[in-house]
């Protein structure tokens, strides 16, 4: 939702070179692949299945799967009993009959007991390398928890991992500050300071917009009451002045100075870390949304050793700052994208660079209110027991590129080839990016561009055609779109009528858009299933507090088969891998997930317990639950 890591965006500034010849090839390529191809699909149009023809000169498969529920989200959704896969990409989708002659004496033959089979998940927007670094380090998992059962869990990672040096420093991550029991219980450095330690801890938010720290880590910073609140950020101080331990933003920017920068070691370890919990949700494509460098070669150098297991995307970011010379900002990119991009004809999964992060808001989650919005967020005129909340002063930010370089940017960018992936949380952050989109297909009508926009909580019902007609991507985290803390704690801010458009995710589907899904990971925590089940419903668990339950506001949500779609072969257009991954299709790599239940069938709320038991990557097993009955 914000951006976790901002780092190291201006170093590869000296290379510059044109990608668009390289995606030409690639194209090209693409076509002799699919020519080549012995057999060509044909559809069972009356039944709705999916189906390549038999042969009975085809070669013997790698492996085939035999009676399944095969969802091969195809451009008519349809299903098959089988499929077979050689040299990685599938060469036969239809019924078991038809799967027979692919059977030869060294092929692998799976029956799937009717099991459902479909596309991997493809993730269009997450934070990989932030994510496999918190996986590694003490986290309190986004749970709801008392102040007594959050000391607890400190304590215990501190008794885990004694260290020797009474300076090293404890991080604590995943605090789901907005959830805690009972609601509004107050933390500050006391909070920590009871803890048996002498060591400095910082806890972030699971939002990443607060963090509380102890006295320990205070002194080690030399913050006093005498410390002014940075700009873009805030000390809470308690009635003498005395800062009490919690930060917003850019507040406590000062303790990650002092934290030790991870090593390329820990990198490298967050990024199995990461490939490790993504391949067990199923997941075989991601964006990394806002890629650092750091990423970009720690994933490479994962690449090298062996050990990428899913199709890895790369957005790097393009600061505001920028703007004074967007070709050079431009020509950045394609600099990472020539030095990482491994391009089509590279053993999969490979490292692919053809998108841009860029940053047009903060987040509409209260406190920050940093989402550029078309109406002013509402203030309190009142008072606490008598509250009367009317149109404040604050439209947020004003969007952080300027509509004219926003448009040039994007521009430059389709020129380049590189596909713009957009930030844009507050409604007056996506019209402007819409604005942008516009300028964008007034000046290359004909260009192949998918550009993004990530997030749109709140989007202007005027707006919501406009997708369709720009052909703009909506990339939504569709776990956001159910009643819980970060979204009724904004009601007073945004009043009753724009609350039931938040979240708009059905809104825009209705009119048209095509919905890509991207987690956000570490924002919250991976639960693609859990994700995909409120995009469905709109509701929380059903074992959330009561005043989480029904849901949502108006927005009617989506189908089964959209949300599916949303989280394959609509993800697998957003990066602009629709040719090659997505859907179950022949000519397309093998990149598939065997599931314990059928997400179409089963009760909705069952889909948050969708078990993935097999995750194959191009043909090649990359995951399997040892757990599951065979
Ligand atoms: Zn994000």
């Amino acid at each position: 939702m914000r951006p976790l890591i901002q780092v190291c965006t201006n170093v590869f500034k000296r290379l510059c070179r044109i990608l668009t010849p390289k995606r030409a090839f690639r194209y090209q390529l693409w076509a002799l692949v699919i020519l080549a191809l012995p057999l060509k699909a044909w559809s069972q149009g009356s039944t709705g299945s999916t189906a390549s023809a038999p042969s009975s000169t085809a070669s013997p498969a790698d492996r085939v799967y035999r009676n399944g529920v095969i969802f091969t989200a195809d451009v008519r959704n349809g299903t098959a009993e089988a499929l077979a896969i050689r040299d990685g990409r599938i060469v036969y989708v239809g019924n078991n009959q038809g799967v027979a002659p692919f059977v030869g004496p060294s092929t692998a033959s799976v029956d799937l007991k009717g099991r459902f089979l479909m596309p991997g998940l493809v993730d269009g927007h997450m934070h990989p390398l932030e994510a496999g670094l918190q996986l590694l380090k003490c986290s309190l998992n986004y749970e709801s928890l008392t102040v007594a059962e959050m000391q607890q869990r400190i304590q215990a990672c501190l008794d885990r991992a004694p260290a020797s040096d009474a300076n090293a420093w404890l991080e604590v991550v995943s605090w789901f500050q907005e959830s805690m029991r009972p609601a509004g219980v107050k933390t500050n450095r006391a909070t920590l300071d009871a803890l048996k330690t002498a060591r400095p801890i910082l806890v972030v938010s699971s939002f990443g917009h607060t963090a509380l720290v102890n006295s320990r880590a205070l002194a080690l910073a030399q913050i006093t009451a005498a410390t002014p609140d940075p700009i873009g950020g805030k000390i809470w101080r308690d009635e003498h002045g005395e800062p009490t331990g919690l930060f917003e933003d850019a507040g406590y920017a000062v303790f990650s100075d002092l934290l030790p920068k991870p090593t390329e070691a820990e990198y490298l370890a967050a990024a199995m870390a990461a490939l490790k919990a993504m391949s067990r949700q199923g997941v075989t494509s991601f964006l990394d949304a806002a890629a650092p460098s750091e990423s970009m070669s720690a994933f490479a150098a994962v690449r090298r050793a062996g050990g990428l297991t899913v199709r890895a995307h790369f957005a790097p970011v393009i600061e505001p700052s920028e703007v004074g010379d967007l070709p050079a900002a431009v020509a950045r990119v394609v600099g990472l994208a020539k030095k990482y991009d491994e391009g089509a004809t590279a053993p999969a999964p490979s490292i692919t660079v053809h998108n841009a992060k860029l940053f047009l808001d903060g987040v509409i989650a209260a406190p920050a209110f940093t989402g550029a919005v078309s109406e002013p967020y509402l203030m309190n005129a009142g008072t606490a027991e008598k509250p009367n909340w009317v149109p404040g002063a604050s439209w947020g930010p004003a969007v952080y590129f300027p509509a004219g370089a926003l448009a040039t940017l994007l521009v430059e960018l389709g020129r380049a080839g590189i596909d713009p992936h957009m930030h844009a949380d507050g409604d007056g952050a996506v019209h402007a990016a819409l604005d942008g989109i516009e300028a964008l297909r007034k000046a290359l009508p004909a260009a192949d561009i998918r550009p993004a926009i990530a997030h749109d909580e709140m989007v202007e019902p005027a707006d919501f055609p406009r997708y369709k007609k720009l052909a703009a991507i909506p990339v939504l985290s569709l776990q956001w779109g159910k009643p819980a803390g970060d979204t009724l704690g904004l009601t007073n801010y945004f009043g009753p009528a724009r609350m039931k458009i938040l979240e708009p995710s059905g809104f825009l589907a209705a009119a048209g858009a095509r919905i890509a899904f991207g987690s956000d990971w570490p924002v919250d925590q991976l639960d693609e299933w859990f994700a995909l089940k409120v995009g469905v419903t709109r509701t929380n668990a059903p074992d959330a507090p009561p005043e989480y339950r029904g849901r949502l506001g108006d927005d009617p949500g989506l189908s089964r088969v959209t949300v599916l779609r949303a989280a394959t072969i609509d993800a697998a257009y957003e990066l602009h891998e629709d040719d090659a991954t997505g859907s179950i299709e022949v000519g397309k790599f093998a990149d598939l997930i065997v599931l314990d239940r059928n997400p179409v069938q089963v009760p909705a709320e069952e889909i948050a317990k969708v078990r993935v038991l097999e995750t194959v990557v191009a043909g090649k097993t990359v995951y399997a639950d040892s757990t599951a009955p065979h």
